[in-house]
């Protein structure tokens, strides 16, 4: 076969390399297609059984009363998720907003709140007031509590049930492995952890991060236990074509609280014009399990050819997948630069700036960040990014089609070529 990407500066010989490696990930593209299936057919049932029509694309601005499309909008996702409710919002500006949310909604002054799994990703240490912030839980009298992983990423179960008293309201459990070199958790891990705490206190409230997570499996953590689940729709679920938007479902009183606090007590879910985006909202959720499969796609071949260079890879492109994150740990800075400027180099958007490091907010060191999107920020497109810091880990992510995503793999191959980091 002619290599296609030749115009594109991609060399014969790492597109034969590239091309050695996939015809050894049938069986698993095989099995990303077949869940990807099973996912759209979910989805359609959802769209069907709420009737969805075109009355439900129509904009609302100011108050947005009885809006019907923003109403059927939820209903769908709530049907999807196996939810009694969903709060779905152009007005949640991110995940961060959408955790802050469900969670100031939720814990008053004196409950508290623990992660079983670690530490939460890193924007949640200032809404929780680890590291100390205006407005955090901490100022508003809500005390936090982590239990840290076992070796082999085990849950400590008896740490947990020690750690769970009267005062535990709330526990979070977060799917993806964020910037930590964890494993993420499978649904079903999920499901066991949430039972052993509804054992511990039934009435304790589990709510699970699931950015990153949703269409990777074929059930959600919420059809497993969770009271709610909560994600990004500039990530998995917008399908690429969401602008902004954030998620919360689960039990519909935890649900409507979150309402009150987002809007205003009193108000709730009644608000809230829709500015005219329920068009990308509900397109965007309808193509989402096939988006995901191409993120997925392009995850295992990043796996499949960097460990084949002898570079470490979580996981590895033979693990069963929880998310669409793929980290391969380059060891070196250039190596990590090279693999994050061809990333930037075959984007549809800004392909022609490099990336540099900066010291970002927040993090110890600096940060290398590549992505060239349609929708600014949008991780479910092609993007990748890595602290400067051993062990030079690239943290790689997204793509709309398989086929882009193959393209920032060969792409980030062939400056690693031309830096003589490694020879194909
Ligand atoms: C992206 C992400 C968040 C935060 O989302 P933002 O949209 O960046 O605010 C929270 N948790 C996890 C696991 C994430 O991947």
């Amino acid at each position: 076969m002619k290599n296609p990407y030749a115009a594109l500066g991609i060399s014969d010989a790492v597109y034969a390399f590239g091309e050695k490696k996939l015809a050894q990930l049938q069986d698993r593209f095989a099995q990303i297609d077949a869940m990807a299936e099973r996912n759209q057919a979910k989805v359609l049932h959802a769209l069907q059984e709420n009737r969805v029509d075109a009355a439900c694309f129509a904009a609302t601005t100011g108050y947005g009363y009885n809006d019907v499309g923003r109403e059927k909008l939820e209903q769908v996702y709530a049907a999807c998720f196996g939810t009694e409710a969903a709060l779905v919002r152009p007005q949640i500006t991110c995940g961060t907003h959408a955790l802050a949310v469900a969670l100031s909604a939720n814990l008053l002054p004196g409950d508290e709140l623990l992660s079983p799994v670690g530490k939460p990703y890193d924007t949640l240490e200032e809404v929780i007031g680890i590291r100390p912030s205006p407005c955090s839980l901490a100022e508003y009298g809500v005390t936090y509590r982590q239990i840290d992983l076992l070796p082999g990423d085990c849950f400590d179960y008896d740490a947990i049930a020690k750690a769970i008293t009267p005062k535990t309201k709330m526990i979070t459990i977060q799917r993806s492995k964020g910037y930590a070199t964890r494993l993420s958790f499978s649904v079903e891990k999920i499901g066991e952890l949430i039972a052993f705490c509804k054992k511990c206190k039934p009435d304790v409230i589990c709510m699970v991060d699931n950015c990153y997570g949703e269409f990777v499996q074929e059930r959600e953590p919420s059809e497993v236990g969770a009271d709610l689940i909560v994600g990004s729709l500039i990530k998995n679920p917008g399908g690429g074509l969401a602008p902004i938007g954030g998620y919360i479902c689960g039990r519909e009183d935890l649900v409507s609280r979150c309402a009150f606090r987002l809007s205003a007590p009193g108000l709730g879910q009644e608000v809230g014009a829709n500015l005219g985006l329920l068009p990308s909202l509900f397109q965007g959720f309808f193509l989402a399990p096939t988006v995901v499969a191409g993120a997925l796609k392009g995850a295992v071949f990043a796996a499949a050819v960097y460990e084949s260079l002898g570079f470490r890879v979580i996981p590895p492109s033979n693990a069963e997948r929880c998310d669409i994150i793929q980290a391969v740990e380059f060891g070196t800075r250039e190596g990590l630069l090279a693999f994050c400027e061809g990333i930037q180099a075959a984007a549809p958007v800004d392909s022609y700036v490099t990336p540099i490091p900066w010291a970002m907010p927040g993090y110890d060191s600096e940060v290398v960040m590549a992505a060239g999107a349609f929708v600014q920020g949008s991780s479910i497109e092609l993007s990748a990014d890595g602290p400067l810091r051993p062990p030079f880990a690239a943290y790689f992510q997204g793509g709309l089609t398989w086929y882009h995503a193959k393209t920032g793999i060969l792409m980030s191959l062939q400056k690693m070529v031309d830096a003589k980091i490694v020879e194909v």
